[in-house]
C-alpha cells in the first residue's frame, strides 16, 4: 500500500511518530494508502530547517527568486496531467475539473514570477532638506500553510507561490485526506531550483497544526478550511503573536431576477452547484428565485439534472465524481433525509440510484427551502442545491446580507443598473454578475467576508504579497558637515 510521508530539507522523509491515517479511493470506497501523521518533534524539525534556510533565501536576488517561479511555472505546465491524476485518485474529482484546479493554481505561480515588480517600494526625494525617505517590504521568516481537502493542489499554490517569491521559507500541512499533490509539488519546487529546506511538508492532523500555531519560529499562518477550524486557527495563532489569515466555509447564494436569461441561469446554477460534487467553497448552494420565475427556473433545473453523468472521476465522460469520504457522504445524505420533515420539497433525491462501491451521491434539488431549516442554515458541502423563493430583489438581497457567511454570491439579470446596485449593497467578498463562480484571477485577491474569513488579509494576489511581507521605511541623510549642529527640537520637514 502506498505510503505518503513528509518532505523536509529537499527530500521525502519517513514519519517517526508511529501514527498514520488512511487515504481512501473515494471512487471505490477502498483504502489505497496511508499518510504519516506528524508529531510535535517532526514539526519542530521541519521548522528548524526552514528557519536555518531563511537567511540565505531572503538574501537571494529578486531575479533569482523570480527565475525559480518561472521554472516552476514550466514544470507545473508540463506535469498538469500527473498532478490532476493525483487529485482524481485521492479527492475523486473528475479529470476535467482536476485540470481546471491545476490551471487556476498555476495562475498564482505566474503572478509570483513578477515578484521584482511586486516588491518595489516607494521613494520620496527631498522629504526635508537633504533628506530622502523610502519604503521597502521584507519577508517575515518561516510561514506556515494549512490547507483543506477540496483543492489539494490549488490552495497550496495560493500560498507558497507568493510566500516563497517574497523571500520566506515555508512549512505546509496539507489535508491528511489527499496529501500526495503537495508532495509532488514539493519535488517540482526542488527541480525548479528552490534551495533545499525552503519548502517543507509535514503531513498530519491537529497535533501538527497545534504545534505550528504555537511554534515561536513561525511568523505567519495561512489557513483555508471550515469556519469552526478557521476561527480556532485565527484565535490561537494571533494569541501566539502570529500574523494569521484564516479562510472559512461558505453558503453562496445565486439570485435570479425575472429578467434573467433563465436557460443561462439554469446552466450556471447546475454547473456551479454540482461541479466537484459541490465540494467547493465557491459552489452555489442556494438559488434565490424571484416568485414570478421560480416555477420556470425549477423546471429548467430539474430537466438538466438527469443528464449529469456521475461515476469514477478517472472515466472520460463522467462529469461528477464521488464525495471525499463515507462519513461526509452520509452527512450530506442526512440533509436530504431531514428536508421533507422541515417543510421543504425534495424535487430530485440524489440518494436514488447512486453508483455503488464509492462514496457517491447524485445531484439533489430541494425546493421551498427557508431560513431555519438545517439545509439552509448549514454549509452542506455536497451536490445539494436548495431553492428559496423570494418575493423581490430586495428580499433576496436582505437574505444574502443576513446570512452569517459572505464568501461568494452571484446575480443573474440583464439590468445593469440593478447589477451595479447589487455589487454596491451586498455584504459578500466575491461577487459574480451573470458569473456563478466568481473566483478572482490571481492578480486580484481571494477572500470572503463575515464568517468566511478571519483576519484582515485576503489570499493571493496583491493581498498575498502584503501578507507575506512587512513594511520598513528608511529616512536618510548623507552627512554635510557644513550644516551639522546640535538641535534638540523634534525633526520637522519644512
Ligand atoms: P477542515 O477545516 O476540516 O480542515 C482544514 C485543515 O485543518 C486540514 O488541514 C485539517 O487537517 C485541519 N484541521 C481539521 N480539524 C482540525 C482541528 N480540530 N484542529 C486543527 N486543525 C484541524 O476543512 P476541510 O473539510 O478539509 O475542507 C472543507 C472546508 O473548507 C469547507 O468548509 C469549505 O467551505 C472550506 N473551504 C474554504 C475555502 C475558502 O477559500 N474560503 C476554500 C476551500 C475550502
Amino acid at each position: 500500500m502506498q505510503r505518503v510521508s513528509h518532505w523536509v530539507d529537499g527530500r521525502a522523509v519517513d514519519g517517526t511518530s508511529g501514527r498514520q491515517g488512511p487515504i481512501w479511493n473515494p471512487a471505490t470506497g477502498e483504502q489505497q494508502g496511508v499518510v504519516d501523521l506528524g508529531s510535535v518533534a517532526e514539526v519542530d524539525a521541519a521548522v528548524a530547517v526552514a528557519a536555518r534556510t531563511f537567511p540565505e533565501w531572503r538574501a537571494t536576488s529578486l531575479a533569482r527568486r523570480s527565475e525559480v517561479m518561472f521554472r516552476m511555472r514550466e514544470l507545473i505546465d508540463a506535469n498538469r496531467k500527473e498532478i490532476a491524476s493525483l487529485l482524481t485518485a485521492e479527492h475523486g474529482k473528475v479529470m476535467s475539473d482536476a485540470l481546471g484546479e491545476v490551471a487556476r493554481g498555476l495562475e498564482n505561480v505566474e503572478f509570483a514570477c513578477g515578484i521584482p515588480h511586486l516588491m518595489k517600494g516607494g521613494f520620496s526625494e527631498q522629504a526635508s532638506g537633504g533628506v530622502d525617505v523610502y519604503s521597502i517590504r521584507q519577508p517575515l521568516g518561516v510561514v506556515a500553510g494549512i490547507t483543506p481537502f477540496n483543492f489539494p493542489a490549488m490552495v497550496p499554490m495560493w500560498m507558497f507561490a507568493n510566500a516563497l517569491a517574497c523571500g520566506n521559507t515555508f512549512v505546509l500541512k496539507p489535508s491528511e485526506k489527499d496529501p500526495s499533490a503537495s508532495m509532488f509539488l514539493a519535488d517540482l519546487l526542488k527541480q525548479a531550483g528552490l534551495p533545499d529546506g525552503c519548502f517543507n511538508v509535514v503531513n498530519g492532523d491537529k497535533v501538527a497544526v497545534d504545534r505550528l500555531l504555537e511554534h515561536p519560529d513561525i511568523a505567519a499562518v495561512s489557513f483555508v478550511g471550515s469556519t469552526p477550524i478557521a476561527r480556532y486557527i485565527y484565535e490561537t495563532g494571533t494569541r501566539n503573536g502570529k500574523r494569521v489569515q484564516a479562510l472559512g466555509g461558505a453558503k453562496n447564494h445565486m439570485l435570479v431576477l425575472p429578467d434573467a436569461d433563465l436557460d443561462m441561469a439554469a446552466d450556471a446554477a447546475v454547473s456551479a452547484a454540482y461541479g466537484s460534487a459541490g465540494e467547493r467553497c465557491m459552489a452555489v448552494s442556494v438559488v434565490l428565485a424571484v416568485d414570478s420565475v421560480a416555477d420556470a427556473l425549477i423546471d429548467k433545473l430539474t430537466q438538466r439534472i438527469p443528464g449529469i453523468r456521475v461515476g469514477p472521476g478517472s472515466e472520460p465522460d463522467v462529469e461528477m465524481g464521488p464525495l471525499i469520504s463515507r462519513e461526509h457522504r452520509d452527512k450530506v445524505a442526512g440533509y436530504l433525509a431531514d428536508a421533507a420533515g422541515e417543510g421543504a420539497t425534495v424535487v430530485v433525491d440524489g440518494r436514488d440510484d447512486a453508483p455503488e462501491g464509492g462514496f457517491f451521491l447524485k445531484p439533489s434539488l430541494i425546493d421551498h427551502v427557508a431560513p431555519g431549516m438545517r439545509c439552509y442554515d448549514e454549509e452542506i458541502f455536497g451536490p445539494v442545491l436548495s431553492v428559496v423563493r423570494v418575493g423581490s430583489y430586495a428580499e433576496g438581497l436582505t437574505m444574502i446580507n443576513d446570512n452569517p457567511y459572505g464568501n461568494g454570491t452571484a446575480l443573474f439579470t440583464r439590468d445593469g443598473g440593478v447589477a451595479r446596485q447589487f455589487q454596491f449593497d451586498v455584504n459578500v467578498g466575491m461577487v459574480g454578475i451573470n458569473v456563478p463562480i466568481p473566483v478572482p484571477v490571481s492578480y486580484y485577491s481571494f477572500g470572503g467576508w463575515k464568517a468566511s474569513l478571519f483576519g484582515d488579509s485576503h489570499m493571493y494576489g496583491p493581498d498575498g504579497v502584503n501578507f507575506y511581507t512587512r513594511g520598513k521605511v528608511v529616512t536618510s541623510r548623507w552627512p554635510d558637515p557644513a550644516t551639522s549642529k546640535v538641535d534638540l527640537g523634534f525633526p520637522q520637514t519644512r
